[in-house]
């Protein structure tokens, strides 16, 4: 490829969501990219899973495949291993992402890579494995097109399936028109991935290595699996002499037999296809006698946090996640600020509880906060995560830790809070005082400036709710019901 490759910017310093959330809402191009996208994505899930029985029965098959897997995570593991070992793919262990960066670029260099060309891989972003290698001389380059649209652009992926859904035709043109040579401003859909696929096609045959991720890893048979749509994933990991699959540890599987329904829940919650373009399954390099395929291919499985995470059993659960993205597609809050709003390497609802036990709650404290509770992110899971209960406990580990079960656990306790939690428990736990205080509300409430300390948090974005005169308790007594 000849055109210039802008730095990954992913490893910049995270903000505050709050600010970020703001200046997207303020955005009308950006808004209007994403409400297109969304309602499109939303529409074509809800399409495939017309039929309720199926969604349930096949939802609850994903669910059992990836807790089942869980729940024996470290024999899983182990088996794993001595199974690439026979297929002749090497196991590489990284507690953190420097070590995985360290075991990469070993490898690299050992070979004398100077060129990657990568398939998609939200690990290797948690990694920001492409800035890594490039302080070390070694280009990578992003094959999946929206990928290869965001590294142009300098920026980092804003959705796990779809890296540049934030973007538009017309900006897409601009940046191709910019950073490809000889590309003329064209909004033609065909022309802009004619122009994609001549840039990359001359750096798959000339790449020194391919990077890809894993979506499963299976146990029984030490095969990587890897779902795509563009055969970038495939062309990554077969035309170059040396394969590096890159992954977080949770992503193994019993049997082979759990993969079908996984990899119809998958394409189907992620963007509304029956299945995708291409399913690679991957089981050693090339074989004596074989044509094509890597003469080396090496896994490196990240921990980074992931083990803690386990270790809570409530926690754990997000560590079934397969990535579909379909929370984010149905979230109202990702669906309005994006994902660049929020900082960390997986946005939305599925980042809202990743990222604070990955990277501590004294650093993404704000995430568990960044949801309305409405549930709709759960409702759309195809394996299951009760993702608003995690949300819930990780707003109380923020401030009263019950294990240490997450970094930074107590790190949002602060005199302010302490209070107030003292406040409202005591009011809470005296039917006499909080009848009182709320018979108060009911005839003050109204005539409560905006403007007020705590109530202007809702009323800088929204009107003041009207204030019931009469108490729930009330109105139930007067019907007849018994206080029980
Ligand atoms: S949490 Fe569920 S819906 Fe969200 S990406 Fe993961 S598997 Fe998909």
């Amino acid at each position: 490829m000849n055109a210039p490759l802008p730095q990954d910017t992913a490893a910049t310093a995270p903000l505050a969501f709050t600010g970020k959330a703001r200046v997207a809402l303020n955005d009308p191009r950006l808004r209007a990219n994403f409400r297109r996208a969304m309602d499109g994505l939303m529409s074509k899930r809800a399409a495939q899973f017309a039929d309720a029985d199926e969604w349930r029965t096949l939802r609850a098959r994903g669910a059992e495949a990836r807790a089942r897997a869980l729940a024996k995570l470290p024999d899983l593991l182990e088996r794993l291993e001595r199974r690439c070992a026979e297929n002749a793919i090497t196991v590489h262990w990284a507690e953190t992402t420097g070590q995985a960066n360290a075991i990469v670029l070993d490898l690299l260099t050992a070979a004398g890579a100077k060129t990657v060309i990568k398939g998609k891989s939200m690990v290797s972003e948690e990694m920001h494995l492409n800035a890594h290698l490039a302080a070390h001389g070694i280009t990578a380059i992003e094959s999946d097109l929206g990928e290869y649209i965001i590294q142009l652009a300098g920026e980092a992926p804003s959705h796990i399936v779809m890296p540049c859904i934030h973007k538009n035709k017309a900006e897409i043109a601009a940046l191709f028109a910019e950073h490809i040579p000889g590309q003329p401003y064209t909004e033609n859909v065909d022309d802009l991935t004619g122009a994609a696929r001549n840039a990359l096609r001359g750096a798959f045959a000339a790449a020194d290595a391919g990077i890809s991720g894993v979506n499963f890893a299976v146990a029984e048979t030490g095969t990587l699996v890897l779902i795509e749509n563009e055969g970038n994933g495939r062309l990554s990991t077969t035309l170059p002499p040396l394969h590096i699959a890159v992954t977080g540890i949770e992503k193994v599987l019993e049997f082979l037999d759990d993969v079908p329904p996984l990899l119809s829940l998958l394409p189907r919650s992620a963007t509304g296809q029956p299945i995708t373009t291409y399913v690679n399954m991957i089981s050693g390099p090339r074989r004596p006698g074989e044509k094509d395929g890597p003469q080396a291919v090496h896994l490196v499985l990240l921990d980074n946090g992931r083990s803690r995470v386990y270790d809570d059993p409530q926690l754990r659960d997000t560590l079934r996640c397969i990535r579909c993205a379909a929370c984010l597609n149905h979230c109202p809050v990702y669906t309005r600020v994006g994902g660049h709003s929020y900082s960390f390497t997986y946005p939305g609802p599925i980042g809202k509880i990743l990222s604070p036990q990955l990277e501590g709650l004294d650093c993404a404290g704000d995430q568990p906060h960044a949801s309305s509770l409405c549930g709709a992110c759960a409702e759309v899971c195809p394996v299951e995560i009760p993702i608003p209960d995690l949300l819930v406990r990780l707003r109380g580990e923020a401030i009263s830790p019950t294990s240490r079960a997450v970094k930074g656990g107590g790190s949002a306790r602060s005199l302010g809070d302490r209070l107030g939690r003292r406040l409202s428990t005591a009011i809470l736990g005296q039917p006499r005082l909080y009848g009182l205080i709320s018979r108060l509300a009911g005839r003050i409430g109204d005539r409560l400036p905006s403007w007020l300390p705590g109530l202007n948090r809702w009323t800088r974005v929204r009107s003041k709710p009207a204030f019931a005169r009469r108490s729930l308790h009330a109105l139930a007594r007067e019907r007849g019901y018994a206080d029980e």
